[in-house]
């Protein structure tokens, strides 16, 4: 008998059978509070009826119509749609399927559109696991040991990690500038490197917002050395932070968005968007795959896109998000384990660390167990797997917020008395 590959080992012990606002249910019926949302991917709450309704409509018309062969109607029209919330200037899309692929296209087009080599990114970043992308990814070594050699050209950064360094903000940040600066100088030549990758949001690095300051100093170097600022909004868009984009907190202009995860309520769909004098230094045929901008996904997204709207998700996620750093917060002042709470909107992680400050993985893991046996799904990310993130639907309401607050509380308890 065939057998899944541990390549699929699972972070929780649940099977699931359906799946209905922030619920999911296992096929016993029991239910569990689900505030892993498939990562941060369905945005608008499990099935949501009308991107349910979207879809089937779509199935019975056409499910795939390749864009290199035949247009399609949902395709035009959520690139249009696209247009109307994307950052000024953003007025070209492209569409493939998942954030990996999307971060492989940003990457060809700034190379393509630059002539230049190098790409600067970030310590703890994670931008995929396609070769390209996982060479752009720093969030820990299980994601680029024992296949290299690695494509080359990437240089890495330090990214402002505050409590990683024992600093306040402002001093990471300016380590950080300094170190780039230096980098500079030395190992990168500016006038060699294409683009800057950066999450507004570490996501899998450990939900590390950056800050107004770190990524102005970006732009102001990227404008000065002819660098392209490409936004990895994958985790970060589409209303998961309280504003639409991530870099809407930060009063800074990209050049590349890359997005995905939310676009779609879970269907396969992710884009790059980019000003066209940009994307047209692409050629076709450089870019592109069978499935991208399938049908269905588009008509998922474009019914995502109104639900967004019309239920006013993105100030939903604000103040839920509010709600939830707050709540978790007050579990943290009850155990010193966890050394820092942080995050933007509905994006919150909680930081396990041992009283000499080392990171304790072991703690935060039992932590993440206690709480799905009591029916709240989370999931770990950060370097060393030690902080516990909360990322549920925008949908999700107070009730529900303090539910997982409350269940939090008691499976962090326990997970400390059972270490004691
Ligand atoms: N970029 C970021 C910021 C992500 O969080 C992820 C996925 N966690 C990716 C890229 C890769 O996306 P995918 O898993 O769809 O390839």
């Amino acid at each position: 008998m065939a057998q899944l590959s541990p390549l699929l080992k699972q972070a929780t012990p649940v099977l699931v059978d359906r799946g209905e606002g922030v619920h999911v249910f296992d096929e016993s019926g029991r239910r569990y509070l689900d505030f892993t949302a498939g990562i941060g991917v369905t945005s608008t709450g499990h099935c949501h009826p009308r991107v349910v309704r979207a879809a089937q409509e779509q199935v019975g018309k056409l499910i795939h119509g390749q864009y290199t062969t035949v247009m399609h109607r949902p395709l035009l029209t959520l690139c249009e749609r696209l247009g109307e919330v994307l950052p000024e200037g953003l007025d070209s899309l492209f569409f493939v399927n998942s954030g990996s692929e999307a971060v492989e296209a940003a990457l060809r087009l700034a190379r393509h559109a630059t002539g230049r080599p190098n790409v600067v990114v970030f310590q703890g970043s994670f931008h995929g696991r396609t070769m390209g992308a996982a060479s752009l990814t720093t969030s820990g070594t299980r994601f680029r040991s024992g296949f290299a050699p690695i494509m080359g050209g990437v240089h890495v950064a330090p990214f402002p990690y505050a409590y990683h360094y024992g600093w306040d903000e402002r001093t990471a940040t300016e380590f950080a500038l300094r170190e780039l600066d230096y980098l500079f100088a030395t190992a990168c030549s500016p006038a060699d490197t294409a683009a800057f990758f950066v999450e507004p949001v570490l996501g899998e690095g450990g939900y590390v917002p950056a800050n107004r300051e770190f990524l102005a100093g970006l732009r102001e170097r990227a404008e000065r050395h002819g660098i392209l600022l490409v936004a990895d909004e994958v985790q970060t868009g589409f209303g998961r932070t309280g504003r639409f984009w991530g870099l809407d907190h930060f009063g800074v202009r990209p050049d590349v968005v890359v997005t995905a995860k939310g676009l779609a309520s879970g269907f396969p769909l992710s884009a790059i968007a980019a000003p066209r004098e940009l994307m047209n230094k692409a050629w076709p045929g450089s870019q592109g795959g069978t499935y991208g901008g399938n049908a269905v996904a588009c008509a998922a997204a474009l019914a995502t896109l109104d639900v967004i709207k019309d239920e006013g998700l993105v100030e939903n996620a604000a103040a839920m998000g509010q709600r939830l750093i707050e709540g978790a917060r007050s579990v943290a002042r009850e155990h010193a384990v966890i050394g820092d709470v942080r995050g933007l909107g509905l994006m919150v992680g909680s930081e396990f660390t041992t009283p000499d400050g080392k990171p304790d993985t072991a703690t935060a893991q039992r932590a993440q167990r206690e709480a799905a046996a009591r029916g709240l799904l989370l999931l770990m990310c950060g370097a060393w797997m030690n902080v516990v993130r909360m990322i549920p639907a925008l949908v999700v309401d107070a009730e529900q917020v303090d539910e997982a607050v409350q269940i939090w509380s008691d499976s962090v308890k326990a997970a400390v008395a059972a270490g004691e």
